[in-house]
């Protein structure tokens, strides 16, 4: 390659993006990775014994299939495989029983009994209208094309999940459902706008499945790396950037770096207000992470649980909100509310013959040293007995570990910053992906449209960066 035009610190799936886009617009561009491998988020990894592979984080990609980036990429040419499982989602109760997510809206409202209609109306509405919202969904606040759509979207989505769980269905077993959707937000339940996580991770079942990339989340990441490098772009990796002084000469610098790790490596270069601005940046709570190698399938009580990639444990709307709450607040969840994913049910590549992997996390505080390895445990043992003797090693990843894994998850908050209504649209502040240094630009998921494996954070990021300083 001859001198670069655009650097990109970072090759998380935004980084990855970015650096595709800018290399699709003939930019010669450089990637610079400090872990030995790439993929930041999206990785997977060998963590607990020889021949079981894990994904380090991200492990349910619904985004990256409705992502309007990834879904133009030529990355099944470059070995990308989805796996769909037969159910998106499983929610057992201790009677035994578990409330599902079909791929189809039909078949999960069928069973909802008394909330069927309720479902086809708040989720069926927005599947049926996802192309009028999608662009505000996966993108900054802009004005809208369609604002009638968008506009009974937000007074749903702006509500807190609680509020509307409880407005809208009547089943106990369906609020549930819906409340553990709305957990992935990182918030207390009763705190607008988590109804948005619930309609939009709702919504995103059933337009694009939560479906799980064959080999691991690992084959993502390569399959973009391998699209880049198709298209001139090189990746340097084992290469952490310690300040953007050392970078080559270039027009534009594109961190894919929260503000936390962003002030480390560029903060001597900004004005002392945008500064300040970073450091007020606020991270969430924690993920506490464990993986687990298994000597067979997971014991479920409920027979659904075993047909879905994704299982949450938690029980009532309730004790769901009640363990968010707790984790928010400083408390560790005595029952905390575990998200689990059981890959190798319908990827055995992932693990030796007969063999299971599973992932869950929970939340806890921010940066909390608490151990909950037996509370997760519990919480899978009461719907699944017997599963600790199919144990045969456990890899743990406490908030400190995946800090120290990503500095961009800050207290092991892996939404790299709270997703509150002040931190909603302005993230990490009202410039989004740019900053006051002529050039240098943020294209983590600390932007809109925020956490998750999708890449459109990179995409505008190098789209503004064509748009000012890239332009010929
Ligand atoms: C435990 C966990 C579970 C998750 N589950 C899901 C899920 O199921 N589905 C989903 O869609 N999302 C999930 N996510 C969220 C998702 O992984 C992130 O939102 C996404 O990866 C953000 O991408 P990014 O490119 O902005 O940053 P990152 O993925 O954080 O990538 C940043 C990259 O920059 C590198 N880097 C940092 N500092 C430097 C430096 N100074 N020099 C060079 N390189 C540097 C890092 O090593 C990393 O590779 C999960 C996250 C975690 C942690």
């Amino acid at each position: 390659m001859g001198s670069p035009d655009a650097v990109v610190v970072g090759s998380g799936p935004n980084g990855l993006a970015a650096a595709i886009v800018l290399a699709q617009a003939g930019r010669k561009v450089i990637v610079f990775e400090a872990q030995d491998t790439i993929g930041g988020g999206a990785s997977s990894a060998e963590l607990t014994l020889p021949g079981f592979t894990h994904d380090i984080c991200s492990a349910i990609h619904p985004f990256a299939v409705a992502s309007p980036l990834f879904r133009t990429l030529p990355l099944a040419r470059h070995g990308l495989e989805w796996i769909e499982p037969p159910l998106m989602l499983a929610h057992p109760f201790d009677d035994g029983s578990a409330a599902v997510v079909e791929r189809s809206v039909g078949a999960t409202a069928a069973a909802l009994g008394r909330d069927a209609a309720a479902y086809r109306a708040l989720v069926g509405t927005f599947v049926e209208k996802w192309s009028h919202i999608e662009s505000s969904v996966m993108g900054p606040l802009a004005w809208p094309q369609h604002p009638v759509t968008l506009s009974r979207f937000g007074l749903r989505a702006l509500r807190s999940a609680e509020s509307l769980a409880r407005g809208v269905f009547v089943e106990s077993g369906t609020r549930a459902l819906f409340g553990g959707i709305a957990g992935h937000g990182m918030l207390p339940l009763d705190k607008r706008p988590t109804a948005a996580f619930g309609l939009v991770l709702s919504v995103m079942a059933h337009v694009a499945g939560w479906v799980l990339p064959k080999g691991g989340a690992q084959s993502l990441s390569d399959a973009l790396a391998a699209h880049l490098r198709s298209l001139g772009g090189e990746i340097v990796t084992a290469t952490p950037i310690r300040s953007v002084d050392e970078l080559p000469d270039v027009r534009a610098v594109l961190c894919d770096l929260s503000p936390k790790p962003l002030l480390r490596i560029a903060g001597h270069r900004f004005p002392e207000r945008y500064r300040r601005r970073l450091e007020r940046y606020r991270y969430g709570m924690g993920a506490y992470k464990v993986d687990w190698a298994l000597d067979g399938p997971i014991p479920w009580r409920a027979a659904n649980c075993a047909r879905a990639g994704t299982v949450h444990l938690g029980g009532t709307l309730g004790e769901i909100s009640l363990s968010e709450r707790d984790a928010w607040d400083g408390r560790p969840a005595e029952r905390p509310f575990v998200l689990l994913t059981q890959p190798t049910l319908f990827d055995p590549s992932r693990a030796p013959d007969g063999r299971h992997t599973a992932w869950a996390y929970c939340h806890v505080p921010h940066g909390s040293g608490v151990d909950m390895l037996d509370r997760i445990e519990d919480q899978i043992e009461r719907f699944a007995p017997g599963f600790r003797d199919r144990v045969l090693a456990r890899a743990v990843m406490k908030p400190a570990d995946i800090e120290r894994h990503n500095g961009n998850l800050a207290g092991g908050d892996i939404a790299s910053g709270v997703n509150d209504l002040r931190q909603f649209f302005a993230r990490p502040t009202w410039s989004w992906y740019s900053t006051p240094v002529r050039g240098l630009y943020i294209c983590s998921a600390a932007t809109p449209p925020g956490v998750g494996v999708h890449g459109m954070c990179g995409y505008f990021a190098a789209k503004r960066a064509l748009g000012e300083v890239l332009r010929d």
